[in-house]
């Protein structure tokens, strides 16, 4: 993750990814809002850190998501963007709702999902969510990449 030191977040920030979910996943610092545990969440998808998304589930959730399926998802995956769109939380549970697209073979894929997430242990994890279902777009080689970058699938997000 060393390449990774001196540049954008995934979560789509802005920032630095060292001032932003670095310190999430390596353990210095604990989200403080459901927000950032969600954009952390994502930017460990991005960056295939199963484990990490594992240790955020609430505990309940953890036997039926085992890192290994995690890292299979993550790895079978390009996530490109992720956008909050609402927010609310008190001390012990909170919601997000985003959209997070990502390029599933020659799909583009979007999950729109209101997540839920509870404290345990005086840390915030993801319980679950509820998820409006988007269709997915199916990309030739020559269609402009949905990602908006304006180059030509072939040349941006194909594999
Ligand atoms: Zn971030
Ligand atoms: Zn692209």
């Amino acid at each position: 993750m060393t390449s990774l030191t001196h540049s954008l977040c995934p979560c789509g920030s802005k920032q630095d990814y060292s001032l932003c979910c670095q310190p999430l996943h390596t353990g210095d610092s604990q989200a403080q809002t459901p927000e950032q545990l969600m954009r952390s969440r994502f930017s460990a998808y991005a960056l295939k850190d199963a484990k990490y998304v594992f240790t955020t589930y609430a505990q309940s959730q953890q036997t039926a998501n085992p890192v290994s399926e995690i890292k299979d998802f993550a790895n079978s995956c390009r996530f490109t963007k992720l956008s909050v769109l609402d927010t609310e939380y008190n001390e012990q549970e909170g919601f997000v709702e985003f959209k997070a697209n990502y390029f599933y073979q020659n799909l583009y894929c979007e999950l729109h999902e209101k997540s839920r997430f509870i404290k345990e242990n005086g840390l915030w994890r993801y319980l679950d969510g509820e998820i409006t279902p988007v269709a997915d777009i199916k990309i030739g080689r020559n269609d402009e990449c949905p990602c908006g970058s304006g180059k030509k699938y072939k040349k941006c997000h194909a594999i």
